[in-house]
């Protein structure tokens, strides 16, 4: 057994510098359990305030954008300001149904006068808003793009927080099925923030996200704006994010996110600056040309540095029309191929364009190819149809025809006929005369000898 040193006031002095000698030399080792006992009531202590934070409700602030007489975009039936505010108030709906949130909206229902940007972000800050999110939906000039976006704060923790949200929310919309145009920063001609909504929130210190869902000029988007329903889902779709990203809770919805992680993104120190350059690489190539069906594959090799690929279109008249944006698809990939339809008859002149993140473009090389003298379907289907009509007709007609050409036919052959019958007839016709003339001498003969001896007789 190990003997314990005895440390008492009776003890003897020799037994007391023992003890002293044997703290000294276990010093280093009180120090440590001091120190381990300090860092556990620290812990503790930042528990229990991590538990009064826990207890004060996040507040965010919904902007179900324009109202008033700003409708915002309108394409066919569509106005901006209506869907924006059924988007809203399904977002809402869906959120208060989440423990520790608070929400508040901008405007409820439509609003008699317009409502400023500033007056918006003012109204965030009055109610001590944590996050604001503005609901958009997009138009492009030509009716061309297509997909959602998220648009950000170029700067500080404002860049950070929405970078870090909009990473949930795209991610939701591209489960959707939209196509995702990503999330960007723009700036004005001041180098501030180019959104209204963003510049003044984030002069209030409120992070904010503006949401473009989607454009609603655009086919490839519409199966998802076209009924109020799907508007709706979009206002759950944008609850779910903001309830990923608070990591909040709902016994309604059955759904617990308090272990969600977030992208984590660091603040920058400067400015994050918008892509303002074209795409800096964009070279094709084709692989296979196809004279029977006018099929032309071709490979596209693109890049850009800043804000990556995008959409491409491409040409067969060296860039006179071009196709219809198409998805970039895969946009880790700086290649892709994909297999165009040229039609016939003509030099073709491959061209595409290249688009990037901030739908900026390069037009590629052009590669001229042999012309192709296939038939297309339509052309097909003309020469058919002209054929059966053909036929048709000729069944209709041929019993007329083939009379008149039999008619034609026999009467030049029977002219001929005519013509050897008649001399046939002409001649048997003297002979018969010439016979009738004989007979009728004979007679005449045969007569006068009967009389000539009936007059002897007399
Ligand atoms: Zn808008």
């Amino acid at each position: 057994m190990h003997k314990m040193p005895r440390a008492g006031i009776l003890a003897p002095v020799s037994e007391w510098m023992i003890s002293l000698k044997r703290i000294r030399q276990n010093l280093n080792k009180i120090v440590i359990m001091l120190g381990m006992t300090g860092l556990f009531s620290g812990f503790v202590w930042y528990g229990d305030w991590m538990d009064v934070q826990a207890d004060e409700p996040v507040i965010v602030v919904i902007d179900p954008g324009h109202g008033g007489e700003n409708l915002g975009a309108e394409y066919e039936n569509y106005v901006e300001k209506e869907m924006t505010m059924i988007v809203a108030d399904a977002m809402k709906e869906e959120l208060e149904k989440y423990d520790g949130i608070q929400v508040y909206m901008t405007r409820y229902g439509d609003i008699e006068t317009d409502m400023t940007l500033e007056e918006r972000s003012e109204f965030a800050k009055s109610v001590n808003a944590d996050f604001m999110f503005c609901l958009h939906f997009n138009m492009s000039e030509y009716h061309t793009l297509f997909g959602a976006e998220c648009w950000i704060s170029a700067f500080g923790e404002e860049y950070s927080k929405g970078y870090s949200f909009a990473s949930v929310e795209m991610d939701l919309l591209q489960e959707l099925g939209l196509y995702s145009r990503g999330i960007k920063t723009r700036l004005n001609k001041k180098g501030t923030d180019y959104y209204g909504i963003i510049r003044t929130a984030t002069e209030r210190e409120i992070p904010c996200v503006l949401i473009e869902h989607c454009h609603l000029d655009q086919e490839n988007d519409k199966p998802f704006y076209d009924y109020d329903e799907k508007l709706k889902a979009f206002g759950k779709l944008d609850a779910t994010a903001v309830a990923k990203y608070f990591h909040l809770r709902s016994e309604e919805l059955g759904v617990d996110y308090s272990g969600y992680q977030n992208v984590e993104v660091p603040v920058p120190s400067g400015v994050v600056k918008p892509d303002s350059t074209e795409t800096d690489v964009c070279m094709i190539e084709v692989l296979d040309q196809n004279m029977e069906t006018g099929e032309v594959t071709v490979q596209v090799s693109a890049m850009d540095y800043d804000s990556g690929m995008l959409y491409y279109a491409y040409s067969y008249d060296n860039g006179e029309t071009f196709s219809e944006l198409q998805k970039w698809g895969d946009k880790s990939q700086d290649t892709i191929t994909f297999t165009m339809q040229v039609p016939p008859h003509i030099v073709p002149q491959i061209v595409v364009n290249g688009y990037n993140g901030y739908d900026l473009y390069k037009t590629s090389n052009m590669i001229s190819l042999p012309s192709m003298d296939y038939k297309t379907e339509e052309e097909i289907a003309e020469e058919l149809a002209r054929q059966e009509a053909l036929e048709s007709v000729a069944m209709e007609e041929t019993p007329k025809k083939y009379k008149e050409v039999t008619y034609d036919v026999i009467s030049e052959e029977t002219a001929q006929d005519n013509m050897s019958l008649s001399y046939f007839l002409t001649v048997c016709g003297v002979c018969a005369l010439l016979v009738l003339g004989m007979v009728y001498s004979m007679i005449l003969i045969l007569r006068s000898r009967k009389r000539r001896r009936r007059r002897r007789r007399y």
